[in-house]
């Protein structure tokens, strides 16, 4: 009977029960029992009637909170009734996030909503299209490395590309990519690519004003720095001590000013990708003998002995003769800078494996290893060179990762803190070669 009262499940008609059995209950007690001799037998026999409809009450509030519950636990399981394949297909096909699913030469075989918004194409026309032909790297090349490390299976993580659509338009995004075995034994890779376009528009927005900024600012930096050097040729005739003295910080905070300038300029060029390499023959050996005497008078003022080693099977290499004076100018001066008085400094160049290494070694002030990490990061200085070296940007090690990107090698260092550093530059003598003959071709 109990059992039969709580299957109904409509609130008012359980209450409409208990209020039936109540009275009915009432109604046989009423007529069963003798009230005739009872004081205020009526208001009793009402008072009784009341406590009917409170208890029909009680029961409709407990069966509508019950049926409440009921509702939100049928909405829970259902929510849980999905299976786990089902909940895996509903989240890889709505993801935000694009994922594909290729094969071993890069054909897709399976690729979710997202993915197809990428490429600007239906879930369908995507399969079987080649996602290495749709994706260059930032310089617009193929990424063939990217290719060889998935072949390799060797996972690659937020990898900036751009995905290059058949209407020829064009989306940045960070490519993870890992190498994995299905049921039939067959390689397959899990690709995703996180859109990233909006930010890097954003970040190109800074790029070019900066670049923009610094390039109008070296004119008026030159100009101010001629017109000291014409005051300091007049400097014997006309110039007292002490003007001599404000000409002198002039010409030092300019050169300063122009450094610093045409640093942002090249960290701007490299963000934008802007920086186009000029491969020509370019002697080596000159070029890093050229280095050291620019700076000779600030190795001479910290009586630094520099000991050069030169590979004589090498002279001419094929490079960027820019990027190259800049990489070994900013690792030279940083040996020279983080080197106490006295200190020796080795630099120099040779062959290992048909590469070409170039190297700068000091017995400075070395980089503390809880810096090491961070040190070819943009604006970054080591604790103890912010500490006693305070004349520096933190942009030149970046610069020399970016020219060295471009140049298509590798940097590296080893650094104890006041024992010393070494920074080994790497750069393949084969793609030189390669390259020429391509400039060659086109020439
Ligand atoms: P900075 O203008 O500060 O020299 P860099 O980008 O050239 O900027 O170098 C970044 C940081 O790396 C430096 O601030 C310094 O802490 C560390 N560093 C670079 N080269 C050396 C070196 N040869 N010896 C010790 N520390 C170095």
């Amino acid at each position: 009977m109990i059992e039969w009262f709580l299957k109904v499940e409509k609130p008012f008609t359980q209450a409409l029960i208990a209020f039936s059995i109540s009275v009915g209950i009432l109604l046989v007690v009423a007529l069963t029992v003798d009230f005739s001799g009872v004081h205020l037998g009526g208001l009793l026999f009402l008072a009784s009637f009341v406590c009917c409809a409170l208890i029909a009450k009680s029961v409709y509030d407990t069966a509508v909170t019950n049926s409440q519950a009921d509702e939100m636990r049928r909405e829970l399981v259902s929510d849980v009734s999905f299976s786990a394949k089902d909940l895996y297909t509903q989240l890889y096909q709505n993801s935000p996030v694009p994922y594909l699913l290729i094969d071993y030469d890069g054909n897709v075989t399976s690729a979710n909503l997202a993915a197809g918004r990428i490429f600007g194409l239906s879930q369908t026309k995507i399969k079987g299209l080649n996602v290495f032909d749709y994706i260059m790297s930032a310089g617009d090349e193929r990424l063939d490395m990217l290719v060889e490390k998935f072949r390799n299976g060797i996972p690659m993580s937020d990898e900036m590309v751009r995905v290059v659509r058949d209407d020829g338009s064009v989306s940045w995004a960070l490519l993870s990519l890992f190498n994995f075995v299905d049921s039939f034994g067959d390689h397959m890779g899990m690709l995703t690519l996180v859109d990233i376009t909006k930010q890097k528009q954003i970040e190109d927005a800074k790029s070019e004003f900066v670049s923009l900024a610094s390039h109008q600012l070296r004119t008026p930096i030159a100009g101010i720095k001629w017109s000291a050097e014409l005051l300091q040729l007049d400097a014997e005739k006309t110039l007292n001590d002490r003007q001599k003295k404000y000409i002198d910080r002039l010409l030092t905070g300019v050169s300063r000013m122009a450094v610093l300038v045409d640093d942002f300029l090249r960290v701007s060029r490299f963000e934008l990708g802007t920086f186009q390499p000029e491969f020509t023959t370019v002697n080596l050996p000159a070029l890093i003998s050229s280095v050291v005497s620019e700076q000779a008078p600030r190795v001479a003022q910290k009586r630094i002995e520099v000991k050069t080693f030169f590979d004589e099977s090498i002279t001419n290499i094929i490079s960027d003769q820019n990027l190259l004076r800049m990489i070994v100018t900013n690792l030279y001066s940083n040996a020279v800078k983080y080197t106490r008085e006295g200190g020796t400094v080795h630099v120099g160049f040779g062959k290992k494996d048909d590469e070409l290494v170039i190297s700068v070694a000091d017995n400075g002030m070395g980089i503390p290893v809880s810096d090491q990490e961070r040190i070819f990061s943009k604006l970054f200085r080591a604790s103890n060179a912010v500490r006693n070296v305070p004349d520096g940007t933190g942009l030149g090690l970046y610069i020399v990762k970016e020219a060295v990107d471009v140049l298509k090698g590798r940097v590296s260092f080893n650094s104890v803190e006041n024992v010393g550093t070494t920074f080994e530059i790497v750069l393949p003598l084969e793609v030189s070669k390669e390259t020429a003959i391509i400039q060659q071709d086109v020439s």
